[in-house]
């Protein structure tokens, strides 16, 4: 038996574990990560990040260092397979390999003083005692448990909703990064489709993630390997020079996107959902791992704000975050069905809304213009 009763007990050490990992330590609150696997290991091609999450990661001391090996982009063009709609001013968004932005929150995880105890499998906790108990046969009392286990969380199945399984959401992706020459993020919008492109630094290496409607029902995992030859199949009424150029050595990685409910509630007695865990969330704005890093810091912050007060930090925590997080879940849904409009008509009016209109760019700023210290400043 293990008595870590003074810290916080992290599981998973993904985007949102380490975010949380960095303010609790930051703000001098003791905490540890258990994490599944043996090591730090990141799949998934590129993450683009927007300013409610930038500003966050620059209060945890990691922006510079993630500027300086990646890419902003201010403009967004959008192009129909045969034409180009419009371009239009976004605000700033950052473009980078999600392996730099894992490193970067490991390094400073680590520079802080914190711990991940690698090969931790959660297995089950005592809400009574907070006791925590792993695959491995070792248990810990700790002060409290951050769920940060991504989608397929199984403290969410266990304490949460058991009935709800994560469900094919009906959008299938392809992600690889190649060679281009593009200063912008650059979407193509077909029938049931659309292609979105982005620099990642500035060798010339391009992101894209290409996704469409399928009916059938395609694995969720970041591993899944695909030749060039199977994506111009799938997306045989594009330009093929839409793609960046495609070394044979690159990987390119298909997967279908899943999705789980949104939840009543995300906290529970002594444990609090953080990220995909509570979350998950189609890819269209760009906003699951924002969310993740939100929820982390705001949760982080709060533990501070109320001198270590669990029962009083979820209480906030829980209002300010589900209120955020199922707003955007709603707007991603909604931006997979404006991008995937099939009627002519309809198409029509969509392009002219973009082309002669302000509200994809306003739509953004709406949501990358939040900053969670005010959220918590109202409530705390
Ligand atoms: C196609 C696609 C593109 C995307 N693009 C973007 C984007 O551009 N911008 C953006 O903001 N978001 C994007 N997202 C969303 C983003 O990737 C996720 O929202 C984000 O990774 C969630 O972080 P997390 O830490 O909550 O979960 P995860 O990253 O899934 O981390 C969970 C961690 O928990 C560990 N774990 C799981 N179970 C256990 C267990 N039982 N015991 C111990 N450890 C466990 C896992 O090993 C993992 O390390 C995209 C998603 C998809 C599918």
């Amino acid at each position: 038996m293990n008595n870590l009763s003074n810290r916080v007990g992290i599981i998973g050490g993904g985007i949102a574990g380490l975010t949380l990992g960095c303010t609790l330590l930051k703000e001098g609150i003791p905490a540890i990560i258990f994490e599944q696997s043996s090591e730090e290991k990141s799949h998934g091609a590129a993450i683009s990040l927007s300013q409610n999450a930038l500003c966050l990661l620059d209060r945890i001391n990691i922006l510079s260092n993630l500027k300086n090996q990646s890419s902003i982009t201010t403009t967004a063009s959008i192009n129909s397979p045969l034409q180009k709609i419009c371009e239009f001013k976004t605000p700033e968004v950052l473009t980078t390999r999600r392996q730099i932005l894992m490193t970067l929150l490991l390094e400073q995880y680590t520079s802080l003083g914190g711990e991940i105890l690698y090969n931790h499998i959660f297995k089950s906790f005592d809400q009574n005692s907070c006791e925590a108990s792993f695959d491995n046969h070792e248990k810990y009392f700790l002060s409290h448990l951050a769920a940060c286990d991504g989608i397929r969380s199984s403290i969410r199945d266990q304490f949460f909703a058991s009935n709800q399984q994560p469900k094919y959401s009906g959008y299938t992706a392809w992600r690889g990064i190649g060679k281009g020459n593009l200063q912008s993020v650059h979407f193509t919008l077909g029938p049931s489709s659309h292609i979105v492109s982005y620099p990642i630094n500035s060798d010339g290496d391009v992101s894209f993630v290409a996704c469409a409607k399928e009916e059938y029902e395609f694995t969720e995992s970041w591993k899944e390997e695909g030749s060039f030859n199977d994506l111009l199949d799938d997306f045989s009424n594009y330009d093929p020079k839409i793609f960046p150029a495609i070394e044979d050595s690159m990987k390119l990685y298909k997967w279908g996107i899943y999705i789980r409910p949104p939840l009543k509630s995300m906290i529970a007695d002594n444990l609090t959902l953080i990220g995909d865990a509570a979350h998950p969330m189609v890819p269209f704005l760009g906003q699951g791992a924002c969310m993740a890093i939100e929820d982390a810091y705001a949760f982080g912050m709060l533990c501070k704000k109320t001198n270590g007060n669990f029962h009083e930090t979820q209480k906030i925590y829980n209002f300010i975050r589900s209120k955020r997080t199922n707003k955007i879940q709603r707007m991603s849904m909604r931006q997979g069905k404006i991008y995937h409009m099939k009627n002519p008509l309809l198409v029509f009016a969509r392009n002219a809304v973009m082309r002669f209109t302000n509200i994809p760019g306003n739509d953004l700023q709406s949501i990358h213009d939040y900053d969670v210290d005010n959220a918590i400043k109202t409530h705390a």
